[in-house]
């Protein structure tokens, strides 16, 4: 049975994780950023761990299909694609449940190159592309110690949606509401 307004809860959580491995010659974007590196992230799209990580943390959290549900590997459409797509369609899909993006918080795992000189202009773009401000946007680094995971870089991400209360049907239902009133 859908949910009406009233009874959505005001806060949702949502969770994303993804890999990628690293090869050599190609660009390494992470977050929407291009960082200067020998190797980037491998993938059918653009390889970008974090934005992948965050999509489907916003997914999640309305309870949407996944980021490889959505923009299926298999389809040529996404090669090399520019992975804030991704997330711009998993944030339309937030507001359209009625809610709107409070704060994320993120890890990331690589052994190189070191993200500290980056996290100011990562936590900018993220909060650029989720319409938030940038101290709303947590982004931690770490070294995979013991791991075995040097080739890798791996992304975990919570986020926090709050219901904003205007959503299509929430309008609709409102306008509707108003046109009954007007009329009685
Ligand atoms: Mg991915």
């Amino acid at each position: 049975m859908p949910t009406t307004n009233e009874q959505r809860p005001t806060a949702r959580i949502g969770y994303g994780f993804d890999s990628h491995e690293f090869r050599p010659g190609i660009a390494l974007k992470i977050g929407g950023v291009t960082l200067p590196h020998g190797k980037g992230l491998g993938g059918h799209s653009d390889g970008d761990v974090l934005l992948h990580a965050i999509t489907d943390a916003l997914l999640g959290a309305v309870a949407a299909p996944d980021i490889g549900a959505l923009f299926p590997p298999s389809d040529p459409k996404w090669k090399g694609a520019d992975s804030a797509v991704f997330l711009r369609e998993a944030l339309k899909r937030v507001h359209s449940a009625g809610y709107g993006v409070a704060n994320m918080d993120a890890s990331l795992i690589l052994a190189a190159p070191k993200i500290g000189p980056h996290a100011a202009g990562i936590r900018a773009r993220v909060a650029q592309l989720l319409g938030v401000p940038a101290d709303c946007v947590g982004l931690k680094a770490k070294t995979p110690e013991g791991l075995n995971l040097d080739n890798a870089a791996v992304a975990h991400v919570v986020v926090l949606l709050e219901k904003r209360g205007d959503s299509k049907k929430a309008r609709k239902k409102t306008k509707t509401k108003k046109r009954a009133k007007k009329t009685k």
